[in-house]
């Protein structure tokens, strides 16, 4: 199957950063075939089973949103400024009322809300993983997903730790999937023994998956680190040997310049959560030095718990606002970096970029269309200013994933909203009532 976009501003994302305005992109099944300028006579345009007209609408890379925890939709809105939630709210209301069905219909809930706002690849870090798994097959998502590991009852297991034989089991049963890698994630550097957390890494290193787990993100966290081991966080993961380019390590707010030295030589990732960091009022992760340094970063919405929204628009926005205000200086990032680290960055950030990221042939048919006709997309001189200043979530008409259409015309193809909401909702009984004694 051939499909021709065409009449797009196409934003490759490549190493030039070339823009084709207006211009064409020519996917063939689930890869990209070719893309090019538009000619100046449309019957010179490829071939294709199906053109779309894109009306100089914005094309480009499906976006990455490198950390989340989507079946927490359940808990968007809850205790949003409680102090100390993950401990006294977070952990206590999950064991209580998490269910695996839960999980699944929540996470079916919040990939399509991503796939609406043109999140095509999502890293996960959640409890029952396989019915994550299971729901982000279903919707045609590409995913990257870790069971969790924590030393902690949780309610997928009645004693701690028991997520590392679930985990190898997730990875075993989903290893090989197109469109589904399945990851190892213990939860933290600081709610895991450095014995499990060695075991979490030789189980990554065994199935040759990534690693993923919270760091450098609590101030209690770095406290504990610093009494106990005279160390950061992230020098306590490099004494673990743990960093490396497998490790995407989730948060780093609080970094020292040795930290981003040790990071950036040994590869591994970083995935920037400025909306949740700063809604809790954690801090502002130093993202120019990590850039500058050369680590590998993409950024993540977390749980609609922690940041209440899964679209990466929402991310940008705040990106370029705390960024410069922090640094005193609009020039710091420009637009177009931001997008690139909602792309690019992300892929680099997977160890993917050599199949998503960018809009280039033979790479995955994962893109988006974000419309320019709406009221707040008028006029756009900078397809790039648009995204990060003007455009949000609802701006995005079509989702492209794998080569598969899954939002035309802003709706869902293959599910309908309506009925995500009423499954889930039906679901959340038990969680409501125990979520009122908290
Ligand atoms: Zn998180």
């Amino acid at each position: 199957m051939k499909r021709l976009i065409q009449n797009a501003r196409i934003l490759t994302m490549d190493a030039q950063m070339r823009a084709l305005d207006p211009g064409w992109i020519l996917l063939e099944d689930d890869r990209i075939r070719d893309l090019g300028e538009m000619p100046g006579d449309p019957a010179a345009l490829p071939p294709a089973d199906e053109s779309i007209d894109a009306e100089r609408g914005i094309v480009l890379p499906g976006l990455i949103n490198t950390h989340c925890h989507v079946s927490m939709m359940p808990f968007r809105g809850l205790g949003d400024d409680c102090p100390d939630r993950l401990r006294r709210f977070l952990f206590p209301l999950e064991n209580e009322a998490m269910t695996e069905e839960l999980v699944y219909r929540a996470a079916r809930y919040g990939t399509g809300e991503m796939l609406l706002a043109g999140v095509t690849t999502f890293v996960d870090m959640y409890y029952f993983e396989h019915q994550v798994a299971r729901a982000c097959d279903e919707m045609g998502m590409r995913g990257i997903l870790g069971e969790t590991v924590i030393g902690q009852p949780t309610c997928d297991s009645r004693t701690p730790y028991g997520g590392l034989a679930l985990a190898e089991r997730f990875v075993k049963e989903w290893k090989g999937h197109p469109r589904i890698r399945p990851a190892v994630a213990p939860h933290a550097t600081n709610t895991n023994s450095p014995e499990m957390l060695k075991k979490a890494k030789r189980l990554a290193d065994e199935y040759d998956t990534l690693l993923t787990l919270h760091a450098s993100e609590m101030d209690y966290e770095l406290a504990y680190f610093r009494e106990n081991f005279g160390k950061t966080p992230v020098e306590f993961l490099k004494a673990l040997d743990l960093l490396g380019p497998r490790l995407l390590a989730a948060h780093c707010i609080h970094l020292t310049g040795d930290d981003i030295r040790l990071l950036a030589g040994s590869g591994t990732a970083v995935s920037h959560c400025i909306g949740s960091n700063t809604k809790a009022g954690k801090g502002v992760a130093p993202v120019k030095a990590l850039l500058l340094a050369g680590v590998k970063t993409g950024l993540g919405t977390d749980g609609a718990s922690s940041g209440n929204t899964l679209d990466l628009f929402t991310q940008f926005r705040l990106f370029a606002s705390f960024h410069k205000t922090k640094n005193r200086d609009r020039s710091l990032f420009p637009a177009s970096e931001i997008v690139a680290l909602g792309t690019k960055g992300g892929a680099q950030a997977l160890g993917m970029e050599r199949e998503i990221g960018s809009l280039e042939p033979g790479k995955k048919a994962d893109l988006i269309l974000v419309e320019t006709k709406s009221m707040n997309m008028f006029p756009c001189y900078d397809p790039y200013s648009a995204l990060v200043y003007s455009a949000n979530a609802s701006n995005v008409e079509m989702t492209v994933a794998d080569g598969e259409i899954l939002v035309r015309d802003k709706k869902l193809v293959r599910a309908q909203e309506g009925k995500l909401r009423a499954q889930m909702e039906e679901e959340m009984g038990a969680f409501v009532r125990a979520a009122a004694k908290y």
